[in-house]
């Protein structure tokens, strides 16, 4: 007797392969079997005309404390998300201090303290989110520890000090660290300081992953630093939300993804992640810097630039820095100068991609799906926060047939699982975890616009965390199964 069947579903293994027909048993949180099965369960689901799949796996997020402040974490669970990596673009939970002063900026609700990674993990074990949580090591956070906002080279204490703080991610079972270096402090890092540090994850497994110094017109040479660092330190690379930003870049990517290759060629383990949209979405501070627009590879367009969240001030979110320096009466870079003044948290939404280079690079095997979502989740974030995983599914692989479906499904699943060392998920096959999504395959797709973000995707009809049953007909249940996922 198993404690679930679902019966008659269209399989998508994760690995790739074509779907099949069957059922997939599950015991004690882990999957069972899968056949054609006739075996009898205490419940049973019937799942006609519906697909199931292992359930996603967002490789890129900053839900570092969404985890902990809304651990029902709906705004993800919802679109079929199993599982979060957190701690990307440099800035992860730990150590506390710089963390929470960071984790201020996203949502001002008050966090509980911990000592290290470990802590963090900890925390998550007292208190478990509605999802599985693996955790990368912040470098700029580390740094942010040790030298502030400094714009030096440290000096061999710091460096010291910086081990230190990885040493102890890497023990308590981060799967690797990432890097910010468009952001403070990440930015002062120069390349020897990130291979010395990513040189402590030689040999076990962990990955460094980067949000590069410029993905405008220097893509190239940022791809070939990332691809440097992995080299030096012998560690695996993930290149965070690949794309080609600002219209001198367009088109950079088809090269960019030939260094991939040319890596893989030689023995490297370097992929990507992207999310589907042809906008971004960071801090005000990022692109507006020192009073001007830019920076490496960013959008210097007012137009372009449109307010996600600014606490206190809604009537700001949604509009463009040129609208709103046409109500205010002054320059683009005064309006930025003002917001940023009130609002130092400021984000916004970046238009800066083009649609073929999207394409480009979601079509190439060496790209996996993240979102990238900021959880401001009282503002108006960028749409992916919710839909990334239904718009891949429902308009890139089903309506626009960019490539199979079963090809999508791996790009946020096995393929996801296997780089990041999540042994037991991401495939479903017995012995492994029982994170399922059963879905609509006709009908998934996302729901959120730019204007009307905060929309529930369609057609993901129940998801399953570690065996239990998170989401019931595009609703949360209590369920939190979560758990702090440790590197394998
Ligand atoms: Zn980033």
């Amino acid at each position: 007797m198993h404690d679930l069947i679902i019966r008659d579903a269209e399989i998508f293994d994760g690995t790739g392969a074509r779907p099949v027909r069957g059922d997939v048993a599950v015991d004690d949180g882990k999957i069972a079997a899968l056949a054609t099965f006739t075996g009898s369960a205490r419940e049973t689901v019937d799942a006609k005309g519906l697909a199931i799949s292992p359930g996603f796996i967002d490789v890129h997020t900053h839900d570092d404390f969404a985890v902990v402040l809304h651990p029902d974490m709906a705004f993800k669970t919802l679109g079929g998300v199993t599982t979060v990596v957190v701690g990307n673009c440099g800035f992860g939970p730990a150590p506390w201090k710089p963390a929470s002063r960071f984790a201020a900026t996203v949502d001002p609700r008050p966090l509980p303290q911990w000592e290290g990674y470990r802590g963090y993990m900890q925390t998550l074990e007292q208190n478990p989110p509605a999802v599985n949580v693996a955790t990368l090591i912040g470098h700029g956070t580390a740094r942010h520890a040790v030298m502030g906002l400094e714009a030096r080279e440290p000096s061999g204490a710091e460096m010291a000090a910086m081990k230190e703080i990885v040493a102890e991610g890497l023990e308590a079972g981060c799967v690797g660290m990432s890097s910010g270096l468009i952001y403070d402090p990440g930015r002062h890092a120069r390349t020897d300081e990130l291979v010395e540090l990513a040189n402590l994850m030689r040999g076990t497994g962990a990955l460094y992953a980067t949000h590069m110094r410029d993905e405008g017109v220097g893509l190239l040479s940022s791809v070939a630093e990332a691809i440097e660092i992995g080299e030096r330190a012998g560690v695996p690379v993930q290149i965070s939300h690949h794309k080609a930003s600002g219209e001198r870049a367009w088109g950079l990517v088809t090269q960019s993804l030939k260094l991939i290759e040319d890596a893989q060629a030689k023995g490297q383990n370097v992929h990507a992640d992207q999310y589907p949209y042809t906008a971004g979405s960071t801090s005000l501070g990022a692109v507006f810097r020192d009073g001007a627009f830019g920076g490496p590879g960013r959008e210097t367009d007012p137009k372009n630039i449109v307010i996600a969240a600014a606490r206190g001030r809604s009537e700001w979110e949604g509009r463009s820095i040129a609208q709103l320096a046409a109500a205010m009466g002054c320059s683009a870079t005064e309006a930025a100068t003002q917001v940023l003044q009130e609002i130092p948290s400021t984000t916004i939404i970046i238009h800066m991609m083009r649609e073929e280079d999207v394409r480009t690079v979601m079509r190439h095997k060496s790209t996996m799906i993240g979102s990238d979502g900021i959880p401001t989740l009282d503002g108006k974030p960028h749409p992916r926060l919710y839909g990334t995983f239904a718009r891949v599914i429902g308009h890139y692989a089903r309506d626009e047939k960019l490539f199979a479906m079963e090809e999508a499904i791996h790009r946020m699943t096995g393929f996801s699982a296997k780089k990041f060392g999540l042994a037991d998920r991401g495939v479903i096959a017995p012995g492994l975890a029982a994170d399922l999504v059963l879905f609509d395959p006709k009908k998934i797709i996302d729901a959120g616009t730019f204007e009307d973000p905060k929309k529930t995707p369609l057609g993901v009809k129940a998801v399953y965390t570690n065996g239990a049953l998170t989401v019931q007909d595009g609703k949360s249940t209590t369920a939190r199964a979560g758990r702090a996922l440790r590197r394998s």
